[in-house]
C-alpha cells in the first residue's frame, strides 16, 4: 500500500470500538423508531431492520422505501442518545491522526450531526478533517454502494487511488478497494472477518499508522 494522499475514515465503529455498546444502543434506537413512527412490533421492526441492512447497506434507505420518512426526523430520534457514556476521549488517537501526513476525511452512512458529536466526545478538533462526507451529501445512497463512493470522491475531488479507506464493514473494503482500487485498512476488533481485500487489518484505530506507514511505525 502505497502512503496514500487522503485517508478516508468511517466513524461509528471506527473511531471508537463496537465493545463501546454504542452500536447496541443505535441499533434499539432504530427499532424504536419503527415501532414509534410506523406502528411496526417489535418483532415486525427487527426483521425489517434486518432486512434493510441486508439490501441496502444500512436501514435508512430502506425505511425510506417503504415509509413516508423524514430523514432528518429519522436521524435526529436514533441519534438521541447520551454519546459521551459510550465514547471516551481518546488523545491518543489525536496524535496519531496528527501524525498522518495526508487530507482526513470523515466518510460515513452516518448524520453529519452525530458525526460532530462522536469527534466531539472522542476529544477531537473537526477542523483537523477536510471533509465531512454523510448519508445525505451522497445523494441518500450508503456504503458499499459504488455510487457513494462516487458521490464522495466528487465531493473532495480525489481519485480512488489515491485513497485508503479505513472502516469496519468489510462489505465496504471490498467495494473500496475491488471498485476504485484503493488502499483499504479493516478495522476488526473482533479479529473474526476473513477479507482477502484488505490490505491491513488492524485490531484498533490507534494501530492506523503502522498500517499505512508499516515502515516507519510509530
Ligand atoms: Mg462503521
Amino acid at each position: 500500500m502505497r502512503a496514500p494522499r487522503y485517508v478516508l475514515l468511517d466513524v461509528d465503529n471506527t473511531l471508537y470500538p463496537k465493545s463501546s455498546g454504542l452500536d447496541r444502543v443505535l441499533r434499539r434506537r432504530i427499532i424504536e423508531y419503527l415501532m414509534d413512527r410506523h406502528g411496526l412490533t417489535a418483532k415486525e421492526a427487527e426483521g425489517a431492520r434486518e432486512r434493510y441492512v441486508k439490501e441496502y447497506g444500512l436501514s435508512l434507505p430502506g425505511i425510506m422505501s417503504d415509509f413516508d420518512t423524514d430523514v432528518v426526523d429519522y436521524q435526529e430520534f436514533i441519534h438521541d442518545v447520551d454519546i459521551e457514556e459510550y465514547v471516551k476521549p481518546d488523545p491518543e488517537l489525536c496524535s496519531m491522526l496528527d501524525s498522518i501526513d495526508a487530507e482526513k476525511v470523515l466518510y460515513t452512512n452516518s448524520s453529519e450531526q452525530h458525526t460532530r458529536r462522536v469527534i466531539a466526545a472522542l476529544g477531537l478538533d473537526i477542523s483537523i478533517f477536510g471533509h465531512i462526507v454523510d448519508f445525505r451529501s451522497t445523494g441518500c445512497i450508503a456504503k458499499p454502494f459504488p455510487e457513494s463512493f462516487e458521490a464522495m470522491l466528487r465531493i473532495i475531488g480525489a481519485n480512488g487511488e489515491d485513497c485508503v479507506m479505513v472502516d469496519d464493514m468489510p462489505k465496504t473494503i471490498v467495494v473500496a478497494k475491488q471498485v476504485f482500487g484503493m488502499g483499504t485498512v479493516l478495522v476488526d476488533e473482533d479479529d473474526a472477518a476473513c477479507c482477502v481485500e484488505a490490505d491491513m487489518k488492524i485490531k484498533r484505530i490507534s494501530d492506523l499508522k503502522r498500517a499505512i506507514y508499516p515502515v516507519q511505525g510509530l
